[in-house]
């Protein structure tokens, strides 16, 4: 059974495995963490295991809960040491208020603080998914947050909701549920008296992006809608439903799903789950960029050979993850380097009978094998 509508995530027949996936500025109020508000929202999660829903949280509001225990401006977001030592006193009230709160309906909660690493790299990835299945099967609650204080800049998902996408992919569950301070995506800038909450969405096109704004509307959190529509992305790739929908509200998750209130974003197509997880991947070692012929024999599923490559970007090796692009600069596929950097350069615009020259070794088939490829 596919998910086709807002209800359907609180099916179980529909939706298994969910994750809700909570904001900071819904979790954390000026004076602290906002408690009758959350004991709602346990009772809504509790609700939905006693239906037979296996249930994920993912929960930002460290940051903004050390932030206010250490009397840090700027929601602690002023710089990166403040934000990591925020992450670290905030994250510790966090699990408490979690696991006080589960405690009470008979849950158990189980922590897992991620890095953009530990999902980036496949045997990590599955090590992840191992522990998530292992907890779940055990009937604990998974309680997830990034693990701010070691993350750098660059390693950082620097926002939940893809981290929450991500984290969906690794527990194989149908639907994420990203509660927010907006109803949804509207169709032009919520602030115009014109804009229309769009119920769905059919696929995250170039109109869909641009239906976006990036700020934060809170300021507390750091995604914004741009985050959350690259967090559709991944779960659309992954054959997983994803919705946004305001979690301000008591019972937000009724109100979402009952009354059907929010975004709802179907799955266009399901890839493998490697090559979902490949063509979810964030941090990539560099880029080839292909000229027109290239990018069409892509489309129609094929390899990419060294004739179509125009030029080569960045410092990797073999077996690491690239975007492909076109010369306008839109990024195609991603895929598996089957030769590193400077081999790649030597090899460009290059015939397959002339490789073993330039290499001195048998060259392989292609620069990206379309078994290690997933268009975009
Ligand atoms: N991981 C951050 C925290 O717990 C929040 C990231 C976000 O803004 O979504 O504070």
């Amino acid at each position: 059974m596919q998910i086709a509508r807002l209800s359907d995530l609180a099916d179980p027949h529909a939706c298994p495995r969910l994750v809700v996936k909570v904001g900071s500025s819904l979790l954390v109020g000026h004076d602290g963490p906002r408690h009758a508000w959350l004991t709602g929202l346990v009772a809504e999660i509790a609700a939905a295991r006693a239906r037979g829903q296996e249930v994920i949280i993912v929960s930002s509001g460290a940051i903004a809960l050390g932030a206010s225990r250490l009397g840090f401006d700027k929601g602690g977001r002023g710089s990166l040491a403040d934000a990591q030592a925020a992450a670290s006193v905030g994250q510790i009230a966090l699990s408490a208020l979690w696991a006080g709160l589960l405690e009470a309906h008979g849950l158990v909660a189980a922590q897992l603080l991620l890095t953009l690493e530990d999902l980036e790299d496949r045997r990590r990835y599955l090590n992840a998914t191992a522990t998530l299945t292992r907890l779940l099967d055990a009937g604990a609650v998974p309680v997830i947050n990034e693990n701010d204080s070691v993350a750098t800049q660059e390693i950082r998902f620097g926002d939940n909701d893809r981290l929450a996408a991500r984290v969906a992919q690794a527990a194989r569950a149908q639907a994420v549920l990203l509660l927010s301070d907006v109803d949804g995506l509207y169709d032009r800038n919520p602030r115009d008296p014109a804009a229309k909450l769009m119920p769905e969405v059919h696929g995250v096109t170039a109109e869909i992006h641009a239906m976006a704004t990036g700020e934060s509307a809170s300021g507390m959190g750091s995604g914004g809608m741009t985050s959350k529509l690259q967090a559709a992305e991944i779960a659309e790739r992954a054959g997983i439903a994803l919705v946004i929908a305001n979690g301000t509200p008591d019972a937000p998750i009724a109100r979402a799903l009952d009354q059907g209130v929010g975004t709802l974003f179907l799955p266009r197509r399901k890839a493998g789950a490697r090559k979902a997880w490949l063509g979810g991947r964030l941090r990539l070692k560099g880029a080839l960029v292909v000229d027109r012929g290239a990018a069409q024999a892509l489309q129609k599923g094929s390899s990419l050979l060294a004739k179509g490559i125009a030029a080569v970007e960045g410092d990797f090796q073999r077996g690491d993850a690239l975007a492909i692009r076109d010369a306008t600069g839109t990024t195609l596929a991603h895929g598996l380097s089957e030769y590193d950097a400077d081999e790649c350069r030597r090899l460009i615009g290059t015939h397959s009978n002339e490789q073993a020259a330039i290499l001195g070794y048998a060259p392989r088939s292609a620069m990206v094998h379309r078994d290690q490829l997933v268009l975009l």
